[in-house]
């Protein structure tokens, strides 16, 4: 089997690089082993929420300077990293995916413990305002349904009291719900919202609620519909004579989920291959250190062999690198990880603080070319959560990096070939 790219991965990252470079003709294939960060999305992505030392950033790309030269965003360049974003919208737009967003600068995010965190976009019904007293002097009803185990309106009623939001709580019993209701542990947002997805089903939602409002300018309700499509959302909003917010529940993301299905959707119908619950091993070196091919767990022999190969494994979280009691590694291709030696450096004391080791991951030169013992990797690069540099979720920086280093990859290989083709 050849294949112009093989992408390793699943996530965010793989599928943005996979998306642009199988648009422009090339033929490639993704290795996903299984589940990644979009399906635990806040429903925002962010670009860079704070500073390493914790300052808050409002206006993202004026603070890139500011960040360490080996930062992703260092290397790919303040100007480059402007035109990616400006490409981002329309991009995942082009995937089904509309999103929202304040142009350069960032917007807040009501998150479910009622309060607001700075993101760079957001998926089309999240709570996304300008500035962090959009709701201020509002009185909301916060709905949930009854029995279920992710979502907690008191916690966020507390968090929009000291913003001067008032509400009310209040559980809707849905009957279509009862059998999840009946097993200890069925009550989670995606069971729900497959059930909600039923017409019959988010319409008698939508009838409780509207029964049940009371003069509030605001209804705020779980996360749990358009699992499928997200026209829902907006189906239920128009039967509520009030602004509806949906917000985020504890894991998995219903949002988050929809968006990566839409995107691995996007990434098939360009014409790419998608393997799903495979894992990419054991790769075969050519002598001038190049990678030949990659083999996975399941097909076995012989190599899958490309032109070049995106690694986009994740973090400790997808299982790119992994800590052992004496460091860290890159269980695949075993190139080199940018860590402290010290174990006692590895994490902070402070639960809140920033933990070092998020701030772990693999080397690679300027164009995201991974390095093996300090030499880099002609035709292997390294994108999105992997990469070193950057703690991202200290800096709010996840999405940001995943996407900006996935397009700054896809420009680098279609580059590459146009030049080797002249
Ligand atoms: C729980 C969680 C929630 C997050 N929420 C947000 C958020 O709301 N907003 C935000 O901006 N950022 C968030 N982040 C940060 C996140 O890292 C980025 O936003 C981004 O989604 C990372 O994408 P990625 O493709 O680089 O990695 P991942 O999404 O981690 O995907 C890596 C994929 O690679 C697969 N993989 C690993 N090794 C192999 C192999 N050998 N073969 C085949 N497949 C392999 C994994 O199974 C996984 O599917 C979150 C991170 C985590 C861990």
């Amino acid at each position: 089997m050849r294949f112009d790219t093989v992408l390793i991965g699943g996530g965010l990252s793989s599928l943005v690089c996979g998306i642009l470079l199988q648009r422009e003709g090339k033929k490639c294939l993704m290795i996903s082993a299984g589940q990644n960060a979009l399906h635990f999305s806040s429903g925002a992505f962010g670009l860079l929420g704070c500073m390493p030392d914790g300052t808050p950033v409002d206006a993202p790309f004026e603070a890139f300077s500011a960040l360490a030269p080996s930062h992703p965003y260092r290397k790919i360049g303040r100007t480059l990293c402007e035109s990616y974003a400006d490409a981002a919208v329309p991009f995942f737009a082009s995937c089904g995916i509309p999103l929202q967003g304040f142009g350069r600068r960032n917007g807040f995010r009501l998150t479910a413990s009622g309060s607001f965190k700075r993101a760079w976009l957001a998926f089309q019904d999240v709570p996304f305002f300008s500035s962090d007293d959009a709701l201020d002097g509002k009185r909301a009803l916060i709905v949930t349904l009854d029995g279920f185990l992710d979502f907690y309106p008191e916690m966020l009623s507390d968090g929009l009291r000291r913003r001067g939001v008032e509400s009310r709580c209040v559980s809707v019993h849905l009957s279509c719900l009862d059998a999840l209701r009946g097993g200890p542990g069925e009550m989670r947002s995606v069971g729900i919202a497959r059930i909600l997805n039923r017409e019959t089903n988010w319409k008698q939602f939508g009838r409780e609620v509207r029964a049940l409002l009371d003069g509030e300018d605001l209804v705020i309700v779980p996360e749990v519909f358009g699992l499928e499509d997200r026209i829902v959302n907006e189906w239920i909003a128009e039967m509520i004579p009030a602004q509806v917010l949906y917000v985020g529940t504890m894991p998995p993301s219903v949002s988050g989920i929809r968006v990566q299905r839409l995107l691995k959707n996007a990434f098939i119908q360009a014409g790419g291959t998608f393997l799903m619950g495979d894992t990419a091993c054991d790769p075969e070196w050519a002598p001038d250190g190049t990678v030949r091919c990659i083999h996975t767990a399941n097909l076995g022999a012989p190599g899958i062999e490309a032109d070049s190969f995106v690694y986009a494994g994740g973090h400790l979280f997808g299982r790119g690198i992994e800590s052992h009691p004496d460091g860290f590694s890159d269980p695949v291709f075993g190139l080199d990880v940018v860590c402290d030696a010290d174990r006692a450096s590895w994490v902070e004391r402070g639960f809140f603080q920033a933990q070092p080791y998020m701030g772990y991951g693999i080397g690679t030169d300027e164009r995201f070319r991974g390095l093996k013992d300090g030499r880099t990797v002609e035709n292997l690069y390294v994108a999105g959560a992997q990469l070193a540099g950057c703690n991202s979720l200290q800096e709010g920086s996840g999405a940001g990096v995943a996407v900006m280093s996935a397009m700054h990859i896809a420009a680098d290989i279609l580059k590459r070939t146009e030049n080797v083709g002249e």
